[in-house]
């Protein structure tokens, strides 16, 4: 299987979700071997910044990745984009700091890769392959893995919330289920915590155009839900953007109860350091 990249280039424009200012993103080729690399056009030049497990400042709110100086924040669904679609190499030029919320799903990044097609690259693909049972728990969060010649994600979630609730879904990642399944599944927040971030300067851009929201009633949203159970499909785009930071195909079933980005990372750098834990396999 060859390296994939993109044939043409498009550019996604909007929010930030969190300081709310337009920005913009510019998808295009990246040559074989590159991976995923967000350029960010500083005073000092041009900073590339790849997707590795410690280049993350993960919180339960965002990705962000960072050389020292530039950073790039909320990258998760554009990295799940990429990943469910199948593209290795892809350059993404980024203006103002943050990539725009959309519709706080990877539903216009997909559309946009659909639109300019792909081309395979003369390089054989190499993925990183869980090679023996791996886990990592703390308290009701935990992620098990196991050896897969796949990506399968088994995600539950629970909440106490009866809009919510008790949520389970299955899927093997590849970019026909992606695309239907998990894609369009937006972020969601409750409304209780909407006032505690604005008044902290988070998610300024958070509209209900962005962030499913979940009252005390259920869905404030007026077009209610895409899926029944969107929330656990979102946790899914999430934890495949969350892995995407290794930089390389991951391979292995996973199954995962209440995690989050800061949760998913903690296990992502456990699993990369961990001596045996992947072995490096060329799927050409
Ligand atoms: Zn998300």
């Amino acid at each position: 299987m060859p390296q994939k990249t993109l044939a043409g280039s498009f550019e996604l424009k909007g929010i930030s979700l969190h300081s709310g200012k337009q920005v913009s993103m510019a998808f295009g080729p990246a040559p074989a071997g590159t991976g995923i690399v967000f350029i960010v056009d500083a005073p000092d030049g041009l900073h590339r910044l790849c997707p590795r497990p410690d280049a993350v400042g993960a919180t339960e709110l965002a990705t962000t990745i960072s050389d020292g100086t530039q950073s790039v924040s909320t990258i998760e669904h554009v990295l799940a984009g990429l990943r469910g679609m199948d593209v290795d190499n892809a350059a993404i030029r980024v203006e103002g700091g943050e990539v725009p919320i959309l519709d706080g799903s990877a539903k216009l990044v997909v559309q946009g890769l659909l639109g300019c097609g792909s081309v395979a690259q003369d390089a054989p693909r190499s993925a990183s392959r869980v090679a023996r049972p791996f886990s990592h728990a703390e308290g009701a969060k935990r992620i098990d893995a196991e050896p897969f010649d796949g990506f399968r994600v088994d995600y539950t979630i629970r909440f106490d919330h009866p809009a919510i609730g008790t949520q389970r879904f299955c899927i093997d990642v590849e970019p026909g289920a992606f695309a239907g399944e998990i894609a369009c599944a937006r972020t969601f927040g409750f409304l209780k915590d909407v006032e505690y971030l604005r008044s902290h300067g988070l998610a300024r851009g958070g509209s209900l155009e962005s962030v499913v929201v979940v009252g005390d009633e259920g869905v404030v949203n007026p077009g209610g839900l895409r899926y029944p159970d969107e929330f656990v499909r979102h946790k899914i785009l999430d934890f495949i953007g969350d892995m995407a930071m290794l930089g390389r195909p991951l391979l292995g079933s996973f199954r995962v109860e209440c995690s989050g980005h800061a949760f998913n990372n903690a296990f992502l750098r456990r699993l990369a350091a961990e001596p045996g834990a992947l072995e490096a396999v060329s799927l050409g």
